[in-house]
């Protein structure tokens, strides 16, 4: 039997119904009554007649295809949830389990219990303890070591002892697919090479400030070492990804201050890479291609100005777009000053990607604020090659940005923070002020198209003491939360319907109205909190309407005569 079972968190291995704004689920309350949680969640993803995983999340498909590199194929196996037991033997000397927000510590998640003041937990906890259950309940009195990895091991930095009190043997910070042999083989033996691994972690403070704090659960790898691998040895996955996702760069370099990501060293994939994993994921029947990077109009940028390289880009999607099988796809995350900057650039990829009516390209983008002051104090860069000040304010790139998005059919999914350093009420009336503009703007005679997700940042000192759900939201966050939900609800009610679609006609009734019913009873929610807190409802119902959205609108318009 194989010597290394992979699996992954089990709040990431099921469909969501095809429901974009679905995926955010498990970051919900366990209130969800489990009946819903699990019917919206949907079953998980097949198994192979064996009982390993038919598609399995991509960082578990990457660690896999790094053991690969030094193991026989039947050492190494990524299990299907419902099987897991039948490959924890006395054979096992390593599960490998990769996880997302195993504490529930995650700026979304942060933001329902923030909001909700909860007693419970959230599901992505409720999953994760139980499938940590059931893998110390099978690998009692067997030697199997249990070791964490994935971006969810942030969260055990902030509390270690949780890994103590969940019985796991260590947690692996950073990034593997050089290394991954070496640490299966040192994690089963307990004997760690001190030239490659280091016992501890790196904690990153409210400040950005890096430290380094020995710890015995812990592993990185030494970072004069290498503080990561080179492209050319980061293997290509084997086996099937969920949703087609394959990678196409890694870090960012922007340089936002709230952002992890920016501190990795930036790596572009060649196309061909690209294309091999495709090919995997097209053999295991996924017709689309879901391209993973933090920025995607950052692949290959031209210059420290981050404009778009309009020939790699057309490259990579035209590449794609060629390899037998693909029909469809869309990246996961870019920045919007791209589009209120480049329209042209925008159409171009659109026609290549067949954007339409019929195939909106979604996208995450990160516009964390509406305000000027905020955007220049957290995230100057976020904006090039446009600049606040000469290019608009931040509200009229975000708006422009929006539009030429939504004429070319992409729909950016927004995320926007409350509690950032130094932020005013003006800031988050700022904010609130930007959602309502965007939500009551057209293009081409189509209302704008987009989400937006409210995110909280809770200060590390607060987090670390558990002090974070008696922590009191202001007003004015509380008016943030209010206009996205509000915005969030009208979506649901518009795209509910067509969205459900691909569901049979039974749980198309089903999607529908649970969440058309849920989008309204979380706004209701929302709208009882605010108002016990004396937030002037109809306030943040107009703020930055009337007057402000003319201008704006003649802005845009000015701008296309120009
Ligand atoms: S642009 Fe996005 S990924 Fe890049 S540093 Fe800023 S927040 Fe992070």
């Amino acid at each position: 039997m194989a010597k290394y079972v992979l699996i992954s968190d089990t709040s990431l291995t099921a469909p969501f119904r095809n429901f974009p704004l679905l995926q955010f689920l498990p970051s919900a309350p366990n209130s969800v009554p489990p009946a819903i949680y699990y019917f919206l969640k949907g079953k998980p993803f097949p198994a192979l007649p064996n009982g390993e995983a038919k598609y399995a999340p991509y960082a578990v498909r990457k660690l896999e295809a790094a053991l690969l590199k030094r193991f026989r194929r039947e050492d190494v196996v990524v299990a299907h949830q419902d099987h897991l037991e039948k490959f924890i033997t006395d054979d096992t000397e390593v599960i490998g389990v990769s996880t997302m927000d195993p504490l529930g510590l995650g700026p979304l998640t942060m933001s329902y219990n923030v909001l909700l003041g909860l007693k419970g937990k959230p599901w992505v906890q409720v999953e994760w303890e139980k499938l940590i259950e059931r893998i110390n309940r099978a690998r009692k009195g067997k030697k199997a070591k249990l070791l964490v990895g994935g971006p969810g091991v942030w969260d055990f930095t902030v509390r270690p002892e949780e890994l103590e009190n969940e019985g796991i043997d260590y947690a692996f910070q950073g990034e593997a697919d050089d290394i991954a042999p070496d640490l299966f083989e040192q994690v089963a033996s307990g004997n760690f090479d001190s030239n490659e691994f280091f016992n501890g972690y790196l904690f990153i403070d409210d400040n950005f400030r890096r430290t380094f704090i020995p710890h015995s659960k812990f592993i990185v790898r030494r970072q004069i070492y290498r503080t990561a691998p080179p492209i050319e040895e980061i293997p290509e996955i084997v086996r099937p990804s969920i949703m087609g996702l394959t990678e196409v760069m890694r870090g960012c370099g922007i340089g936002c201050d709230f952002c992890e990501v920016t501190l990795r060293p930036l790596r572009y994939y060649p196309v061909e890479k690209i294309r091999k994993e495709i090919e995997v994921n097209v053999a295991g029947g996924i017709s689309n291609a879901w391209l993973h990077s933090d920025e995607i109009f950052g692949y290959k940028h031209l210059n420290a100005r981050f404009e778009p390289n309009e020939d790699a880009l057309v490259e990579l999607f035209q590449t794609v777009m060629s390899i037998p099988g693909v029909t469809r796809t869309n990246p996961t995350h870019a920045r919007i000053s791209i589009p209120a900057a480049y329209p042209e650039l925008i159409e171009k990829l659109s026609k290549i990607i067949k954007a339409g009516p019929d195939n909106w390209i979604g996208v995450q983008v990160g516009v964390e604020t509406g305000s000027d002051r905020l955007a220049m104090r957290h995230m100057p860069n976020k904006t090039l090659p446009l600049k606040i000040g000469p290019d608009g304010t931040w509200k009229e790139i975000v708006w422009q940005g929006t539009r030429n998005f939504n004429k070319y059919w992409w729909r950016p999914a927004f995320t926007v923070q409350v509690g950032q350093a130094e932020e005013t009420d003006e800031d988050n009336w700022d904010t609130v002020a930007l959602i309502n503009q965007l939500s009551n703007s057209y293009v081409d005679g189509r209302p704008f198209e987009f989400t937006v997700t409210p995110m909280q940042n809770v200060p590390m000192g607060l987090i670390k003491s558990r002090g974070f759900t008696n922590l009191q939201l202001t007003q004015s966050q509380l008016a943030v939360y209010y206009a996205s939900y509000r915005h969030l609800a009208k979506m649901a009610l518009r795209d509910a319907k067509t969205e459900s679609k691909r569901n049979n006609p039974i749980a198309r009734l089903g999607v529908f109205s649970v969440i058309t019913f849920g989008g309204l009873l979380v706004l209701k929610l929302i709208e009882r909190f605010a108002k016990k807190s004396h937030v002037d409802i109809d306030k943040a119902k107009r703020y930055g309407l009337a007057s402000e959205t003319q201008k704006i609108t003649e802005y845009a318009e000015l701008k296309q005569l120009i």
